[in-house]
């Protein structure tokens, strides 16, 4: 099943987009977490992280030094920021197509709320 992120890449729904080539698409997050919240995202539908395979490892090193161009463009990069892909229901994951956060521009805090 195609979600919305397919037709932001396809160009058939607006998106801030910040980047595109032939193997993913970047553009900002519609609810944005931090001041930049990117989502890069594989062209190919890929639905979660559980479907990824050794054909994919070039895709998948490709969106990481994507989403290291973007940092350095968006001056976030000395600062530092966070990378993050959520997998399924305990991984908070919302949109079917698999996509790494790229959030940075303020202190993000502890990566998760720490039980005591
Ligand atoms: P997930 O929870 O699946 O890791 O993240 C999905 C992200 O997609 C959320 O941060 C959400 O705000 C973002 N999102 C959902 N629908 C749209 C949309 O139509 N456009 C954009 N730019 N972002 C979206």
């Amino acid at each position: 099943m195609s979600t919305i992120f397919a037709k932001i890449i396809a160009g058939e729904i607006p998106s801030d987009m910040v980047f595109q080539d032939d193997q993913v698409t970047a553009f900002r997050d519609i609810s944005p977490q931090a001041p930049t919240h990117i989502l890069i995202v594989p062209n190919r539908e890929i639905p979660t992280a559980n479907d990824v395979s050794a054909a994919d490892e070039q895709l998948l090193g490709h969106m990481f030094v994507v989403a290291r161009q973007l940092a350095a463009e968006e001056e976030i990069d000395a600062n530092g920021y966070r990378l993050i892909i959520n997998c399924n229901e305990h991984g908070g994951q919302e949109v079917y197509h698999l996509h790494l956060h790229l959030l940075g521009g303020r202190p993000l805090g502890p990566m998760l709320t720490r039980r005591t």
